[in-house]
C-alpha cells in the first residue's frame, strides 16, 4: 500500500449506493471539488437534496455496468455484496481505482481515517488490516489535538512563503523552519500556537550562527511557560534526580524542553534529555575530575546574565535543588536581582540511591526518623553545627550522609565517641540509581575500612541505622539481569529499548543526527555498548565512539548480518551478531549473556 493525497478537483467520480456510507463518500468528494455521480435505486434524503441543488448528478436506478469507463475513482457502497463485486470488477477491467466500503479484500485503494484541523490533515490507515484500531486511534487524536492546529498550519504555510522569498541556502532555510517549529509546538502536550508578527520577523532575519541566537533579544512566549509575559527571563531550579534518567520529573522534563539555556552540574548530566535541540545553550558548571569547579559566585552571575537577556533558564542540579545543592543560595540571588524563579523539586539521592541499594529510608518500628546530613560538618573547623550526641543516641533512626566519602572516618569517630553502638548497620552507596552503582554494606565501626578496600569514590553517600539491615534481601536493582549495563541505541527500536530498561539497563536514546545534549549524556558515565539494527546506525555511532563515555571494549550488538559486517568493516573490536528474526525476549537474553558484570 502506498499512501497518496489525490487531487480530485473537477474529476469525475462514481458512487454506487445511496445509504449513509455512500453519503459520507459523496460529501467528502464534493468538499474536495470532485464531479460526483450517484447511481442507486433509493437514496437517503441528503443525497437527493444535493442532487436537487445541482451539487451532484443522481440516477435513481440499479447499477448497470456504469463503472466501466470515464471515471477517476469509483466507490461501491451498496448493501449487496454481489453488486459491490461487480462494480469492483468492472472498474478493474478498465484500470480505474475502486473502493468497496467495508470489504478490504476487493479494494484497489483504501480510505484513511482522517483528523482534520483546517488545512492540516492527519491520515491514519492500516491498509485494511485493522480498521477498528485505526478508528480508535483517530478518536484519540481527535481528543488530543486542539482546534489551534488549523490556524497553526495556516500560519506555517504563510511563513513558508516568506522564507522562500528570501532565497536562502538549504541549511539556512531549515534553521528558520526549525525555529518556527521549536518555538510554536509543545510536543509534550501536543499543543501549538500561532507566532506573532514580531517573532516571525525575528526568525526570518536571524543570523544562522549560534552567537547571534545567544545574544538575541528576549525570545519565546510559549503558552504555559512561566516568566514570558514581560519578556524578562525566568529561572527554573530543576532537580534532575539522582542519576537514573527516568527519575527526572515530568515538570522538569517540560521545563527543559522549553528552555533557551541549561546550566547543569556534573551530577545532573546523565538526566539531560538527549533530544534537546541543538539551539539550546548548554553551560556545564559542575566539577569535573582534574579541573577546578566554577565558583558559586560565577554560577550566580551566569544565571543572572542569562535571565537578564530574556532567556528561559533551567538550572539543573543533581537530586533535589534544595537538598545540599546550594539551590537556596541561587534563589536568594535571583530574588535580590528581581528575577522571577521557581523550584521544580527532584528525587533526592539520599532516599533513592539507598532504595536502589536495598535500603529503605525508614522502616516501621525500626527506623522512625530520617536525618539528612552533610558529612562536611564532621571536618569543619569553625564550630560544630551538628549534635553528634543526639544522633548517636537515636537508635530508631536512619542517618544519611551526603558528600560523605572523605569525611566518613571523621563522622564515625564522632559517633563512636558519643557512644553509638559500633555494630550499628552502616552502608555506603556510590552513584546510586545509575549503571555505575556500587555499594558496601558493613557496620559503623568497620565501614571506613570497608569502603577503602572496595575503593568507593564520590559521588557517594552513607546510611547508618537499623534499616540498613535489610539491604541484601531488598537489593532488587542489582538482581536485575542488566543492572550495570549502559546501552546506547537510536530511537528506531523503542520496544527493545523498553524491554532492556525493564531488565535493569540504562538506555541512552540517541536522536540522529546526534545532538550536543546527547554527547553530554553519553560522556556522563561509561558506556557498555550499543545496539544497532542498520548499517547507517553503525556509521553514525562510529563517529561518536572516540568521545568520552566510550571505550575500546564497548560492545556493538548488531541485529542482522549486514549490520554486523558493517561494524567489522569499521573496526569495532567486540561485534555480537543477533538474528534479524529474534524477538525482544531473545535479544534481551543475548545482550544479558554478553554483559560482563
Ligand atoms: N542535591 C543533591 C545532593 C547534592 S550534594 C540531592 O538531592 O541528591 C552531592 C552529594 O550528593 C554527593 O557528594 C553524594 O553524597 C550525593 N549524591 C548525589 N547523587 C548521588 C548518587 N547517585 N549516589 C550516591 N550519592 C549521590
Amino acid at each position: 500500500m502506498y499512501p497518496v493525497s489525490l487531487e480530485v478537483k473537477d474529476r469525475r467520480c462514481l458512487v454506487v449506493g445511496g445509504g449513509g456510507i455512500a453519503l459520507r463518500k459523496v460529501q467528502g468528494l464534493v468538499e474536495a471539488g470532485a464531479l460526483v455521480a450517484v447511481v442507486a435505486p433509493e437514496v437517503v434524503e441528503p443525497i437527493s437534496i444535493m442532487a436537487e441543488r445541482g451539487e451532484i448528478s443522481l440516477e435513481r436506478r440499479r447499477y448497470d455496468g456504469d463503472a466501466s469507463g470515464g471515471w477517476s475513482l469509483v466507490f461501491a457502497a451498496t448493501d449487496d455484496r454481489g453488486v459491490n463485486e461487480r462494480v469492483f470488477r468492472d472498474a478493474e477491467e478498465v484500470g480505474v481505482w475502486a473502493n468497496v466500503a467495508d470489504d478490504p479484500e476487493i479494494c484497489s485503494f483504501h480510505l484513511p481515517a482522517r483528523v482534520r484541523r483546517g488545512p492540516l490533515q492527519i491520515a491514519l490507515g492500516s491498509a485494511g488490516e485493522a480498521p477498528f484500531a485505526v478508528a480508535r486511534l483517530r478518536r484519540l487524536f481527535e481528543r488530543r489535538l486542539g482546534e489551534e492546529w488549523g490556524e497553526w498550519l495556516a500560519a506555517a504555510a504563510r511563513y513558508r512563503t516568506r522564507v522562500r522569498s528570501l532565497e536562502l541556502s538549504g541549511p539556512e532555510m531549515n534553521e528558520r523552519y526549525d525555529r518556527f517549529f521549536d518555538e510554536t509546538v509543545d510536543g509534550q502536550n501536543l499543543t501549538a500556537r500561532v507566532p506573532t508578527e514580531a517573532e516571525e520577523r525575528k526568525w526570518l532575519q536571524a543570523e544562522v550562527d549560534h552567537k547571534a541566537i545567544e545574544s538575541g533579544p528576549p525570545s519565546k512566549s510559549k503558552r504555559g511557560c512561566p516568566g514570558d509575559s514581560s519578556g524578562a527571563g525566568f529561572v527554573s531550579l530543576v532537580g534532575a534526580g539522582p542519576g537514573c534518567p527516568g527519575l527526572l520529573t515530568i515538570r522538569g522534563r517540560r521545563r527543559l524542553a522549553d528552555a533557551d539555556a541549561v546550566v547543569f552540574d556534573r551530577l545532573a548530566a546523565a538526566a539531560l534529555p538527549c533530544d534537546l535541540p541543538a539551539s539550546v545553550e548548554l553551560h556545564p558548571v559542575g566539577k569535573v575530575a582534574g579541573t577546578h569547579p566554577i565558583p558559586q559566585e560565577e554560577i550566580n552571575a551566569l544565571l543572572v546574565r542569562l535571565a537578564r537577556a530574556g532567556k528561559r533558564v533551567v538550572r539543573l542540579k543533581g537530586g533535589d535543588p534544595y537538598v545540599f545543592g546550594r539551590g537556596s543560595e541561587e534563589a536568594e540571588v535571583l530574588v535580590s536581582e528581581g528575577i522571577p524563579f521557581e523550584v521544580v523539586s527532584g528525587v533526592t539521592s539520599g532516599v533513592a540511591a539507598l532504595a536502589w541499594a536495598g535500603i529503605p529510608a525508614t522502616h516501621r518500628r525500626e527506623s522512625v526518623r530520617l536525618t539528612l546530613l552533610t558529612a562536611h560538618e564532621a571536618v569543619k573547623s569553625d564550630g560544630p553545627q551538628v549534635r553528634w550526641d543526639l544522633l548517636a543516641q537515636d537508635q530508631h533512626a536512619t542517618l544519611v550522609g551526603y558528600m560523605g566519602v572523605t569525611a566518613l572516618a571523621a563522622v564515625v569517630e564522632h559517633l563512636l565517641e558519643a557512644g553509638m553502638d559500633p555494630e550499628t548497620p552502616a552502608a555506603m552507596v556510590e552513584r546510586g540509581t545509575t549503571a555505575a552503582q556500587r555499594r558496601v554494606i558493613s557496620t559503623l565501626a568497620d565501614l571506613p575500612k570497608a569502603i577503602e578496600e572496595a575503593g568507593l569514590e564520590p559521588p557517594a553517600l552513607f546510611a547508618i541505622g537499623p534499616s540498613v539491615r535489610h539491604a541484601d534481601r531488598l537489593a532488587w536493582y542489582e538482581a536485575l539481569p542488566l543492572a550495570g549495563c549502559r546501552l546506547v541505541m537510536t530511537d528506531s527500536n523503542s520496544e527493545l529499548a523498553a524491554a532492556l530498561e525493564d531488565r535493569g539497563a540504562e538506555v541512552v536514546m540517541l536522536p540522529l543526527p546526534v545532538t550536543p545534549a546527547a554527547r553530554v549524556v553519553m560522556a556522563a558515565l561509561p558506556i557498555t555498548g550499543c545496539v544497532v539494527s542498520q548499517r547507517s546506525e553503525v556509521d553514525w555511532l562510529d563517529e561518536e565512539r572516540g568521545n568520552p563515555g566510550w571505550h575500546a571494549e564497548s560492545v556493538v550488538w548488531c541485529i542482522g548480518h549486514e549490520t554486523a559486517e558493517r561494524a567489522r568493516e569499521r573496526g569495532w573490536l567486540k561485534v555480537v551478531e543477533l538474528g534479524e528474526e529474534s524477538d525482544c525476549e531473545e535479544l534481551v537474553a543475548r545482550v544479558a549473556g554478553v554483559v560482563d558484570r
